[in-house]
């Protein structure tokens, strides 16, 4: 007898959606296009008015190709309409709310129905399986649960590869170190910030990480550079992927690297990726850099169409060795909102991070206060160095480590800051996104 409330079946981590030729591909995502720009159309006034505005209506869609005919959609769009406005499913379809964190101001909340959900946690489990986690692993999943989509998303990609979930949360981060250990976590999810939190927090409790069977780390909810990784995965016996989603088109899972770790494949047959000139809106050639803009293929609650994501990146034109045919994006290093005008001079974060990070001797914690003296604005980067360096009597290396960090610097950004080397574990640690930046000039 078939029981069939017994027999589970697990995700298939060979999806042939990855591997899709490319002109089934787009035959998928002008299908899909279509019938999602119909519901928007119907359902959605937001989307109803604007695309009345341009003279554009549902049957203008033909190709995939097309989608450069629709208007954009921004986050304030959201914030506009909130709480409900862009649903496009009634209540009772709706299963879940979720709210973004709220990085850059007012939190938006987003809805999914059932079938959401289910692609949702489709698109986590077949990241995970292009960083190598398999049924038998354990990942220790420590992004936060509640309204942020990094917990559950994961948790629920987890289940579906059928590899074990252990639901820690964040923080709690000496428990963390003491489940890693007794568990024998294979693979860890969290914020890359926080990842360096534990890294410190084993180490202070006389925990070996390289000695855990962690292998793993699958990181990803707000920049970190190339730098960072080879830092990480230095300290540590595990291999670093970065992880890309948003709360607007569902959460973690929207793109993800492979074990080539050279850019995160987008699970394009749900997310349609484009890449715009951030002023002139022009859409831009697979290779160049600008905004990235995703369309949500499949959503049903809350349907997302030419959303400017104001993340910074370019479409990748090599094919991947992994032999995954849909497209890949660079690493997202910067978000435009994220970019600082220091002197007139545009600077963004994670170029210092790198120049900090090539200079043997620091650790991977710092913090950039700006200030503004006599209407000049002055740079402080504060930044941890090895313990060894306190020490008095090695007074001459400690100030060439200095130079070499103010040259580091300078050589990237264009600007001589102030350097402020301070002892290890003083800097603020980070459970969720870290926010490195202290910005206290008045404008
Ligand atoms: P919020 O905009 O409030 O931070 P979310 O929690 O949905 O909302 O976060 C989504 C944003 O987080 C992305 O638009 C991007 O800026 C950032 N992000 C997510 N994953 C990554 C990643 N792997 N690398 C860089 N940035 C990321
Ligand atoms: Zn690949």
């Amino acid at each position: 007898m078939n029981d069939s409330v017994l027999s589970t079946s697990y995700f298939n981590p060979i999806s042939s959606t990855d591997y899709l030729p490319l002109s089934q591909m787009r035959e998928l995502q002008t299908v899909r296009l279509q019938k999602i720009v119909n519901l928007a159309y119907e359902q959605v006034p937001l989307y109803r008015e604007r695309m009345a505005e341009m003279g554009v209506s549902p049957r203008h869609i033909q190709n995939i190709k097309d989608i450069s005919l629709l208007p954009f959609t921004k986050k304030t769009d959201l914030r506009d309409t909130y709480p409900r406005g862009m649903f496009a499913a009634e209540m009772k379809e709706i299963v879940r709310f979720h709210a973004s964190s709220g990085t850059t101001g007012k939190p938006i909340v987003v809805a999914y129905t059932q079938s959401d959900l289910d692609v949702w946690r489709e698109v986590v489990a077949r990241s995970l399986a292009s960083f190598g986690v398999q049924r038998g692993d354990i990942v220790q999943n420590a992004y936060g649960y509640g309204l942020f989509t990094g917990g559950l998303g994961l948790h629920m990609g987890i289940e579906c590869l059928g590899a074990t979930v252990v639901p820690v949360s964040v923080g709690n981060t000496e428990r963390q170190i003491m489940l890693m250990r007794d568990l024998g976590s294979t693979a860890i999810s969290c914020t890359p910030s926080y990842f360096l939190h534990l890294i410190d927090q084993a180490m202070s409790m006389g925990v070996d990480m390289r000695e855990l069977p962690l292998r793993i780390g699958i990181f990803g909810a707000e920049p970190w550079t190339e730098a960072m990784r080879a830092r990480v995965e230095q300290m540590t016996s595990i291999k670093a992927y970065d992880i890309y989603g948003l709360s607007e088109m569902a959460g973690p899972g929207v793109g993800a690297e492979c074990y080539c770790q050279d850019g995160m494949h987008i699970f394009e047959d749900h997310f349609y990726p484009e890449i715009i000139h951030p002023e002139t809106l022009e859409v831009l050639p697979d290779g160049e850099e600008g905004e990235l803009v995703l369309s949500t293929l499949s959503k049903r609650a809350m349907p997302m169409l030419r959303y400017r994501t104001r993340d910074i990146t370019k479409i990748e034109t090599s094919p991947c060795p992994c032999g995954r045919t849909i497209r890949r994006i660079h690493r997202i290093s910067r978000r435009s909102d994220d970019m600082l005008i220091i002197r007139g001079i545009n600077v963004f974060p994670s170029q210092i991070e790198t120049a900090i990070m090539r200079v043997e001797g620091t650790l991977p914690h710092y913090q950039i206060i700006l200030t503004r003296v006599g209407g000049l604005d002055q740079v402080e980067i504060k930044v941890e160095i090895d313990s060894e360096l306190f020490d008095g009597d090695i007074i001459s290396s400690y100030e060439k480590l200095q130079k070499e960090l103010v040259y580091s610097v300078e050589r990237i950004i264009g600007l001589k800051v102030k350097i402020t080397m301070v002892a290890p574990r003083t800097l603020r640690r980070s459970e969720g996104k870290l926010q490195r930046v202290i910005d206290e000039r008045k404008f």
